[in-house]
Order: C-alpha cells, then structure tokens, then sequence
C-alpha cells in the first residue's frame, strides 16, 4: 500500500507511524473530557486509533500510540463502532483521534453509513502533524478541527515528538481548517504546556492571534504529566511550575481571544492526565 497521507510522505505501509494495511482501534465510546462544544450530554464518540505519525518521548498513550496495541478491524466493523457511537451511545460526534494512517477506511466506512441515514458530525482530532493535501482530499472528515499547536520552534518538535517540520505543517493544517473548511466556529486549538517550553506556548498563541484573530477558540492545557521516555528527559520529567503556566494564561487573556479555555493547573490531577496509560482497550466511556 503507497501511504503518503501525512507530512513523512513514506511511499510504502509500514511506515515511520508502524500502521499497517487493516484500521486498528485501541478503544472506543463517549468521552466526557473533551471541549465543552463537543461534548454535550452524551459525550464525544471518540475512536481512538492505534499508532501515530509522531512519537512524542512524554506520550500517555504509549501502549497504543507507540506500540500499537489494539485490535484490526474490518470496514464493517469499523462502521459498527461508529454506529454504535451513534445510535446505542446517543453521542453527538465522532471523534477521530488520530485518524491520519486510516483515512481511506475511515471514509468508507462512514460513507456506508451515511447511505443508511446514520450521519453525525466529524471531528478531526490531531496532533496536528498534517498535509494540507489529505486535510482537503478528506475533507468530508473535517467538519470539526481539534488540532494541537504542540511547538512553535522544529528543534524542539524534533527532539520532544521525533519530526523534523512539524512548526510548517502544524500552522499551515489549523489555518486552512479555519479559513477553509470549519470557520473559527468549528475549529479548535489545543496549547500543551510543556515544561521548559512554555514560551512556545506563548509564541503559538501570538501566532494564532496575528495570523487568523482573537474569534478562534483555544484551548490552553495544563494535564502535562511527565510519562514514558519523558522521565529520563530534562526538562521533560517534569511538570510545568506554576509560573511557566501562569505565564502562558496570561498571555492569552493579553492577546484577547474571544472564545476557549484555559485549564486550571492547580486542578489538574496527575492521575487523569495519565488515563491513557491505564485505559483498558474495547469499548467503554472516558472521563
Ligand atoms: S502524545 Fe499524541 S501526538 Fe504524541 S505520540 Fe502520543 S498520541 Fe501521538
Ligand atoms: S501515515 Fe504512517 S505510513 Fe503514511 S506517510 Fe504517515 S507515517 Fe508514513
């Protein structure tokens, strides 16, 4: 199979991500831990999916994203998660969590339903690590953005997340979501606050401000919790201070934006933030 579907472009499965020829999900059902818009009362029908086109040395889901645990599924038993999603679990989206190396099945299976009548929003849910070319050849995907604007300098993308041009395409993938396909209305931006890193949190929130106004919705981060090869990794191995997030906060009342949220870092629970680690696979509710 020739995968060029994200910025690798590796031409060949497997690739840098591991993903192989058949979608594999880890686990899959309502999530009540997403932004307030996506969530309503039933929850965000997430998918999670197996493997990941970064490698991210503080990853939370390193049993799945990393190492690709999970089960291969059919397109007919892709189509029933998203089914069941829909109609048993009453939820009001389907999330896709890093959907990128299973596009094509993706689509056919919720073209299969659409033909039954079965139809909910789709949430794109991303690192941001994207092509602006599949963005636009999947756009029936896209009907919400919840991208991540993780760094806004390469040398740290490429020793944190193991990719060489992540600034470049992480920009270039939220900006033609919001101008082109979901308006500021439909797209959000997610800022991690890394440890050490916080002032590229603040540069992507200037960024964001000058480069596509205060109207878009951001999501300022603070469940950093050192995990996987980040405990072995200055400044990684640590949680963000205080001060570093403080920082980050108020530079995002400076800028002015209209619409999104800030997490509370002294609410923060460690053991939360860690949830993927401990997630059982299969289908079941997320908090
Ligand atoms: S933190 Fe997110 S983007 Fe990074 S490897 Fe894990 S799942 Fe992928
Ligand atoms: S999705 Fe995976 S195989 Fe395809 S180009 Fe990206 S890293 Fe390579």
């Amino acid at each position: 199979m020739i995968c060029n579907l994200c910025p690798h472009r590796c031409g060949k499965r497997p690739g840098y991500c591991g993903a192989g020829e058949t979608p594999r999900v880890f686990r899959w059902g309502p999530h009540f831990g997403e932004e307030p818009p996506l969530v309503g009362d039933k929850g965000s029908g997430c998918v999670f999916f197996s493997r990941c086109t970064m490698k991210c040395l503080y990853c939370q889901n390193s049993p799945w994203s990393w190492q690709g645990r999970g089960e291969d599924k059919s397109i007919a038993e892709l189509s029933q998660i998203f089914r069941d999603l829909a109609l048993k679990d009453g939820c009001g989206n389907w999330n896709l969590v890093s959907p990128t190396p299973y596009l094509p099945f993706v689509r056919e299976a919720l073209a299969r339903l659409r033909k039954e009548g079965v139809c909910l929003p789709v949430v794109w849910n991303s690192s941001g690590y994207e092509r602006v070319e599949t963005l636009a050849e999947y756009g029936e995907l896209l009907d919400w953005a919840l991208f991540d604007l993780r760094y806004s300098r390469d040398a740290t993308a490429l020793k944190a997340s193991g990719v060489k041009d992540y600034v470049e395409h992480a920009r270039a993938a939220f900006k033609y979501a919001v101008e082109q396909r979901c308006g500021p209305e439909r797209a959000i931006c997610r800022i991690l606050v890394l440890p050490g890193h916080h002032e590229e949190a603040i540069e992507s929130l200037a960024w964001l401000a000058a480069e596509l106004g205060t109207e878009v919705m951001v999501s300022v981060m603070a469940q950093y919790t050192p995990a996987y090869k980040a405990l072995a990794t200055p400044p990684f191995d640590r949680p963000v201070t205080p001060k570093e997030y403080a920082e980050v906060a108020e530079a995002a009342a400076d800028f002015g934006f209209e619409r999104g949220w800030v997490q509370d870092l002294a609410a923060s629970d460690p053991k939360l933030a860690l949830f993927g680690e401990n997630m059982d696979k299969g289908h079941g509710t997320v908090q």
